[in-house]
C-alpha cells in the first residue's frame, strides 16, 4: 500500500527564515495575503537544539527556545498547518548527551557502542596509519562514497588520555585554542546497537507531540554499513532499516518521506515508491530549468508520464536549503550512464548555465581525496533562471501542476537572487548560504507588494484549495514548446496552459460552472 501525502501546499523555511524566529512565520501566515496559502510546513532542524550544518547537527530533540516556542507550534496547529521535521537519524552532535557523556565517562558509558569506532569497525581490514586510524584495504575504500577529502572520521580524546577515531560522515568544525582542541561533528550513530533504536523510538514519541505529521528521513542512505561492503544504500541493510523505523512510525501516524540523493538510472526513487514508500521529486528541478532554457517539453513530459503510469507519491520543489539537484538526472553509472532523464552532455551544458548565473558547486570525493563529481549547483531558484520573474511564475506554476506535494522554499516565494556575501562569510562550507538568506519583516512587507510574490500566493492559494488537485491528470498534446496539463475532479478542473518560449500562461479554473481565468503575460 502506498503512503497517501496530505495533498495541500507545503511552506519551507528555518524558524528563524522571517523575522527572527518561528514566530515570525507564524505572523507572516496570520496575514490576509497568506489566508489559505498553505496546509503544510516543513520547519528545518534548527526548530531543535543543534550546533553545525544549521541544524543537522541535532544535539537533542527538545525546542529550541532560542528560536521557537510551543505556543508557535501551538498557532501553526490553529491555522490549521501540518508540520514536516527531520529525523536526522545517520548522525547526531558531539554535543549530545550520548556522545558527552561516552568522552566523560569512557568505558564506563552506556553509550559506548551508540556512535561508530573507526578502529574497532575496520579491525583487521586494513594498516595502521602513523596517526593512529586504520586506512581501511583499497578493496574496501574504493567501495566507500565520501562527501568530503580524506577519511570519515573525527578524532576524539578520551578521560585516559587516549585518542580514539569516530565515523563521521558530514560535517566537522576542530579548533585548536590555547594549544586545547575543540571540536564539533555529526557523528555517525551505531543502528547495529539497540540503544540507537530506543533513542529513534523515543524521538518518534517526541516528535509526534509537536505535531509532526510527515517525517523526512535525513540523509538515511548512510546508516547501513557493515565491513566489504558501500556505506551507501546497502541491501538489504537499508530496507531492514527503514521498514523496521514504519512499523515505529505507525504507531504515532507518521508518514516517512525517506531522503536520497541518486542518479535516474539507478532507479532508486522506484524501488521506494514499490515499497510504498513516498519519494522525493529531485528531478523536477533539472527538468524545469531545462524545459524553460530549452522551450522544450520533451523530458519532463517523459518524467510526468513515469510518475503517472507507476504512481509513485512525490513531494517535489523549486529550491530548498539544499543546492539544486541537477546530476540526480543522470543514467546509472555503473551501466555506462546513457539510461538518464538528460544525457550528460545536456546535464553539463545546464550546470555550466546556472555557473554562468551565479550559482556555485560542492564538490564530492574518491577515496583517495580526488575529486569525482559536482554534487548541486548553489543558487536561488530566481538567479538560477537568470532572474526572470517570468520564468520563476512560470516554473512555479508547472510545480503547482506536477502530480505531487508542493514544497515551497520560503525565498523562492520572495523571488530572492543569489546572496554571494553570504556564501563568501560561510567559507569552504559556506556554499549552501547562497540561498538561505534571512528575511526581516520589511523585506516581507516589500516582498508583498510585488508582483511575482504576489502571482505565486495567488496560484498557491487555488492549488492548496481548489479540489481538481485531488483528482486525475491528463498531459495534452502539444508542440513541443508548449506545455498544457489539466486537472479534473468531477466538475472541478483546473487547466495550465504555457508557452515556454515566452514564459506567459493562463491557467483555468471551473468550478461549478465558474470560470476563472488567471492570465500571466
Ligand atoms: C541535508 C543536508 C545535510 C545532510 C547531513 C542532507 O541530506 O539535506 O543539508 O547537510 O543531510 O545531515
Amino acid at each position: 500500500m502506498k503512503t497517501e501525502l496530505p495533498n495541500g501546499v507545503m511552506l519551507n523555511a528555518y524558524p528563524d527564515s522571517i523575522d527572527g524566529n518561528l514566530a515570525g512565520t507564524v505572523r507572516l501566515l496570520q496575514r490576509p495575503e497568506l489566508a489559505d496559502v498553505f496546509s503544510l510546513f516543513y520547519i528545518l532542524p534548527t526548530v531543535f537544539n543543534s550546533d553545525l550544518d544549521r541544524g543537522f547537527s541535532v544535539i537533542d530533540y527538545d525546542l529550541n527556545a532560542a528560536l521557537v516556542s510551543p505556543a508557535d507550534l501551538q498557532a501553526l496547529d490553529d491555522l490549521g498547518i501540518l508540520l514536516k521535521f527531520d529525523l536526522v537519524l545517520n548522525h547526531l552532535s558531539v554535543g549530545s548527551p550520548q556522545f558527552q557523556d561516552m568522552v566523560t565517562k569512557g568505558e564506563r558509558s552506556e553509550f559506548t557502542d551508540f556512535f561508530i569506532d573507526w578502529n574497532a569497525f575496520w579491525d583487521g581490514e586494513g594498516e595502521l596509519h602513523p596517526d593512529g586510524y586504520v586506512v581501511p584495504s583499497p578493496g574496501h575504500l574504493a567501495k566507500l562514497f565520501m562527501r568530503k577529502p580524506g577519511l570519515p572520521i573525527l578524532r576524539v580524546r578520551f578521560p585516559d588520555g587516549s585518542d580514539r577515531f569516530y565515523w563521521n560522515t558530514f560535517y566537522q568544525q576542530v579548533d585548536v585554542v590555547d594549544g586545547k582542541h575543540t571540536y564539533l561533528g555529526q557523528m555517525d550513530l551505531n543502528a547495529k546497537s539497540d540503544k540507537v533504536w530506543d533513542f529513534y523510538s523515543e524521538t518518534l514519541a517526541k516528535l509526534s507531540a509537536f505535531g509532526a505529521r510527515i517525517l523526512r528521513l535525513d540523509a538515511f542512505a548512510y546508516l547501513h554499513k557493515e565491513v566489504g561492503m558501500a556505506n551507501f544504500f546497502n541491501k538489504p541493510g537499508t530496507w531492514e532499516y527503514l521498514d523496521r523505523l514504519r512499523v515505529m512510525a505507525e504507531d504515532y501516524n507518521l508518514i516517512l518521506l525517506p531522503e536520497i540523493h541518486s542518479e535516474y538510472g539507478t532507479a532508486i526513487h522506484e524501488e521506494l515508491s514499490d515499497r510504498g514508500y513516498p519519494v522525493y521529486d529531485f528531478f523536477f528541478p533539472g527538468l524545469v530549468i531545462d524545459a524553460l532554457d530549452s522551450a522544450n517539453n520533451e523530458h519532463l513530459l517523459r518524467w510526468i508520464d513515469e510518475i503517472l503510469d507507476r504512481n509513485i507519491k512525490t513531494v517535489n520543489m523549486l529550491g530548498c536549503h539544499d543546492g539544486i539537484p541537477v546530476i540526480d538526472l543522470r543514467g546509472n553509472p555503473a551501466a555506462g550512464g546513457t539510461d538518464g532523464l538528460l544525457s550528460n552532455d545536456r546535464i553539463d551544458e545546464i550546470i555550466e548555465r546556472l555557473l554562468e548565473r551565479g550559482g556555485r558547486v560542492k564538490n564530492l570525493y574518491g577515496p583517495d581525496g580526488t575529486k569525482i563529481s559536482y554534487y548541486q549547483v548553489n543558487a536561488t531558484f530566481f538567479s538560477a533562471l537568470g532572474e526572470s520573474e517570468s520564468r520563476l511564475r512560470l516554473a512555479r506554476a508547472i510545480q503547482l501542476f506536477m502530480p505531487g506535494t508542493p514544497q515551497i522554499w520560503y525565498l523562492d516565494l520572495f523571488a530572492g537572487t543569489n546572496d554571494d556575501e553570504a556564501a563568501d562569510r560561510g567559507g569552504s562550507g559556506g556554499h549552501k548560504e547562497i540561498n538561505r538568506t534571512n528575511l526581516n519583516a520589511d523585506d516581507v512587507d516589500a516582498g508583498l507588494t510585488r508582483k511575482v510574490v504576489l502571482d505565486q500566493l495567488e496560484m498557491l492559494r487555488l492549488r492548496n484549495t481548489s479540489d481538481a488537485f485531488d483528482g486525475e491528470l491528463d498531459v495534452i498534446a502539444t508542440a513541443s514548446d508548449r506545455l498544457a496539463l489539466r486537472w479534473r475532479n468531477g466538475e472541478t478542473s483546473a487547466m495550465l496552459e504555457a508557452d515556454l518560449a515566452t514564459a506567459t500562461f493562463t491557467i483555468t479554473h471551473v468550478r461549478a460552472e465558474q470560470q476563472t481565468v488567471l492570465a500571466y503575460d
